[in-house]
């Protein structure tokens, strides 16, 4: 057992998750680097390592009750408990999005993965969560899951997204109920959004460096203990809901 930061971040294999878990290795925290296919995992951990993180691969994937299960159990093998959970790991769904035109299988996939895939993990991490003296919880949601700006005529708010954008409105709401459940803790629990970052998830289209997208997730995962619970910020500050 170490008394050195432990942190779980999921998605963790490229992207914004593994420029998260590179920016936690480098404060010197243990990370658990929570990637489904063992290749890209592994791979990742080779190049955190290779970076100076105390990086370990976590296999994971969020869809999959028994991946989660064994993820919490591999954690608390190795730590006994978790300080910091990222939950990052997220899918667009594919198209069409328009709701006219949409697969309802599509909804329930970018569910699946963005909402349920959180519940599960969280659920699984929390007893864990509960044996640190600071827990964070840090859920990686969007603007374009914000109800205020996909409703403002003329918001820069992304393309028509009954899948992505409806999930990520549904994870916001989902966290509120554990900060609401969870209030009397010491858990920080929040939300965060990267900006439009250049990564798979968006064909790099993005605007923002991966590492620019990591950096408000970071912020959240490092919170003094005094710092706030049930927000949803990006880098400018709080986004409204
Ligand atoms: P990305 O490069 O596509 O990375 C997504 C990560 O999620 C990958 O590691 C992927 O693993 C993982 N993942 C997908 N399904 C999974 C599952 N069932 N179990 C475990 N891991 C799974 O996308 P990103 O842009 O870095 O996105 C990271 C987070 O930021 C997402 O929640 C996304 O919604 C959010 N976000 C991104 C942007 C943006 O502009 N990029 C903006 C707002 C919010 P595989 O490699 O195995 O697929």
């Amino acid at each position: 057992m170490s008394d050195r930061t432990m942190a779980l971040v999921t998605g963790a294999n490229k992207g914004i998750g593994y420029e998260i878990a590179a920016g936690l290795g480098a404060l010197g925290w243990q990370v658990g680097v929570g990637a489904r296919d063992e290749e890209r995992r592994e791979a990742a951990v080779a190049k955190l390592r290779a970076g100076g993180a105390d990086a370990f691969g976590v296999p994971l994937d969020v869809t999959d009750g028994a991946s989660v299960t064994a993820a919490a159990r591999l954690i608390e093998d190795r730590a006994g408990r978790l300080d910091v959970l990222v939950n990052n790991a997220g899918i667009t769904g594919g198209r069409p999005q328009e709701p006219t035109l949409v697969d309802p299988a599509t909804i329930l996939a970018a569910v699946d993965v963005n909402v349920l895939g959180v519940v599960r993990v969280t659920n699984a991490m929390l007893p864990l969560l509960r044996r640190s003296a600071s827990p964070r919880i840090v859920n990686m949601s969007s603007t374009v899951g914000s109800l205020t700006r996909q409703s403002t005529p003329g918001a820069q708010v992304g393309p028509i997204a009954a899948a992505y954008s409806t999930s990520k409105t549904f994870l916001n709401a989902v966290t509120v109920q554990y900060v609401r459940e969870l209030r009397d803790t010491n858990i920080l629990i929040n939300l965060a959004c990267p900006g439009y970052t250049a990564t798979d998830l968006n064909a790099f289209s993005g605007v923002r460096t991966p590492e620019q997208g990591a950096a408000i997730a970071i912020r959240l995962a490092t919170l003094p203990d005094d710092g706030p619970t049930g927000g949803f910020f990006d880098d400018e500050g709080e986004i409204p809901w």
